[in-house]
């Protein structure tokens, strides 16, 4: 087996024993937002089944003689069956490999993370979970978006915008989810915008409500669309943005104004010091 160049803190890092799987969260792109476990997993295993939405650069960091599994859809080809991903791990586990599962963001957000696992132990096959960090915290952060803000939203709310059988979610109670929440982060969310748009003009939601889309979120081609409820099929008619993205609906969009830290490291200025219309600076309030 050859050495992992990759280096971790001094410390007592976990092995993952022979015909074990550890299911991973590679982050929403950016190599840097991997978690410490993962990276260590990375290290160890003899094959890592991963999906299209992890970043290439991280697979480079595997063993030389880490074999790595495509498990994901690409190029238009229809995606590997849930159950079919399940079985190849379980087989691969049965012939005593250490097994590294890495999925995009978190395994357990909206990426059937629980199905695999429960499969697994269903076979009798012992598993450890790598949490991740999610696209719709990590990378609306990375728009500058923070997905709550004591001014705006008391709760956040992940939504996936289709079903299993990839039709717009039908069983969303748009009306419970417009009170309940202020702001509101869409998965999946780019095929069914007219539908999402409609349910939450419907449930009282307003036409100017902000909404930001952020695509490729943390990648160098990250891409951000600012817009509001009424104007949003348009403008994403008129933007280039290319899949995965996340929509996210409510004030907080607003902060961007001030929070864009990219386009601050790019040497621009804020646009606005006081979207919300604080006033007085945070440091000065209670
Ligand atoms: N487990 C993943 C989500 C998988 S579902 C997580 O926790 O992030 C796939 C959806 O996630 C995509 O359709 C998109 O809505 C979102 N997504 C994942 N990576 C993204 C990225 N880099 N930028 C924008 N959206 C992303």
């Amino acid at each position: 087996m050859t050495e992992s160049t990759l280096t971790l803190p001094t410390g007592n890092w976990p092995e993952i024993k022979p015909g074990w799987v550890w299911l991973c969260g590679a982050g929403p792109g950016d190599p840097g937002l991997m978690t410490m476990h993962a990276v260590n997993a990375l290290r160890q295993a003899d094959v890592i089944v991963y999906d299209a939405l992890v970043a290439p650069e991280i697979l480079e960091w595997a063993r030389d003689d880490a074999e790595k599994i495509y498990a994901g859809k690409r190029g238009g080809k229809p995606s590997a069956k849930q159950i079919d991903i399940s079985l190849t791990l379980v087989e691969l586990a049965q012939q005593g490999k250490r097994v590294m599962r890495l999925k995009g963001g978190d395994p357990f957000v909206f990426g059937r993370g629980g199905e695999e696992a429960q499969t697994l132990i269903q076979h009798g096959i012992n598993v450890r979970i790598v949490p991740g960090i999610s696209a719709g915290i990590g990378g609306l952060a990375y728009a500058g978006i923070p997905v709550t803000h004591r001014d705006v939203n008391q709760a956040v709310t992940f939504v996936t915008g289709h079903d299993q059988t990839g039709e717009a979610t039908k069983t969303l109670d748009w009306d419970a989810l417009s009170r309940a929440s202020g702001v509101l982060v869409i998965y999946m969310g780019m095929k069914h915008a007219p539908s999402i748009r409609a349910g939450l003009l419907g449930a009282g939601r307003e036409m100017d409500e902000p909404v930001a889309i952020v695509s490729q979120a943390t990648t160098p081609n990250q891409k951000v669309l600012e817009t509001t409820l009424g104007a949003m099929l348009d403008d994403i008619a008129n933007t280039e943005m290319g899949p995965p993205a996340i929509i996210c609906v409510g004030r907080s969009v607003l902060m961007r104004q001030v929070l864009d830290w990219q386009a601050l490291e790019r040497g621009e200025k804020p646009r606005n010091l006081d979207p919300l219309g604080r006033g007085k600076p945070a440091e000065l309030r209670d």
